[in-house]
């Protein structure tokens, strides 16, 4: 049936000594449950003759699918591009270098299949990292876990299973592919689960990622919840920062000419205006609130020219044809 095949997406960049290993475990991993299932993997690029070693191994297998972009567009383009071609009603990511165990693909399987998760994400619960990434890894999963409020401990790990409806209607670019389940649950998957996973040491090649992962890394988290919260409304967000600012500059404006003209008539000394630090802030604030409203009036005739109506999954309809 073609609805019960297992997709399983393999984001893949210089691990030609690891690739062909990799699929002959799936192999080995689900003939055992007789899962239907087919393998995509997606070439990010590589430049160390990976694809020579995909394109044999496509001869041999005839459930191995591929496909390789012309330049290293990065995990998440290289995931986002493995979700459209597939094609079953259970999409597996696992990472190429030997790290994740296909021994778990029929568990992660059943887990969408029967117990109706939309994802499951992997957990190495005993990592075989180095200690200059286990560590920044757990401040990570922290701040991520109270920011998405999705009580993951492993968001970033490679080895994940995906009901297909969830695949088809995200769309990760840059690093994103680190939150996906925060993204999935934006998008009103709320059946998250968890499952501890076996993990391996690096056995070929190097890791991709290097220290910069953790900078970027938190960089798309603010961009993501930003995102999730205000763009289809930025004006929210914008405009309430924008009046805020400008009614205190105005407040402040108004304190120093009532001041100004209450000494004058009183014959006090006054102070010239810009002698006083507070006129300099109103200025500011002035200025930086206008700044703001602008900021939110082009965003919002930005969202104005996006096709809103794709945004919205319909999950059923009833004497309505939403295709459309
Ligand atoms: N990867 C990719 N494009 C990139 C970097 C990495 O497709 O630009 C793949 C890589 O080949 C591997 C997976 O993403 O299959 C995870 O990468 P890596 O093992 O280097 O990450 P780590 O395990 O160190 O987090
Ligand atoms: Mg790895």
């Amino acid at each position: 049936m073609a609805d019960q095949l297992v997709s399983i997406v393999i984001p893949l960049y210089n691990e030609v000594e690891s690739i062909g290993e990799l699929t002959a475990w799936i192999d080995k991993c689900l003939s055992v449950d007789q899962l239907a299932y087919e393998i995509i993997v997606v070439d990010d690029g590589s430049n160390d003759g990976s694809w020579d070693k995909i394109h044999l191994l496509t001869a041999e297998n005839t459930r191995i699918r591929a496909l390789k972009f012309k330049r290293n567009y990065g995990k998440s383009a290289a995931l986002q591009c493995g979700f459209q071609s597939a094609t079953g009603d259970v999409v597996i990511t696992m990472d190429a270098d030997l790290q994740d165990s296909p021994e778990e693909v029929p568990e992660l399987v059943r887990m969408i299949r029967e117990d109706g998760f939309d994802l499951v994400s992997g957990w190495k619960k005993k990592r075989h990292d180095p200690i200059t990434k286990t560590v920044p890894s757990k401040l990570f999963n922290w701040v991520t876990r109270k920011i998405s409020g999705i009580k993951l401990h492993d968001f970033n790990c490679g080895l994940k299973a995906y009901r297909s409806d969830v695949v088809k209607s995200i769309d990760i670019y840059g690093e994103m592919h680190r939150y996906i389940p925060y993204i999935a649950k934006w998008h009103g998957f709320y059946k998250i689960g968890e499952k501890v996973v076996a993990h391996q040491a690096r056995k070929y090649g190097t890791t991709k990622f290097g220290i910069e992962r953790f900078i970027n890394g938190f960089l798309d988290l603010m961009s993501i919840t930003f995102v999730t919260k205000f763009k289809k409304r930025p004006m929210h967000f914008f405009g309430s920062f924008g009046l805020l600012t400008f009614f205190s500059g105005g407040i402040i404006t108004t304190y120093l000419i009532a001041e100004k003209v209450y000494k004058q008539y009183y014959k006090l000394a006054v102070r010239d205006i810009v002698d006083q630090p507070l006129f300099f802030l109103a200025l500011v604030a002035l200025i930086v609130g206008v700044q703001l409203f602008l900021a939110g009036f082009i965003a919002e005739m930005m969202t104005q020219n996006q096709n809103r109506i794709n945004d919205y999954l319909i999950t059923e309809s009833i004497g309505i044809d939403t295709n459309a």
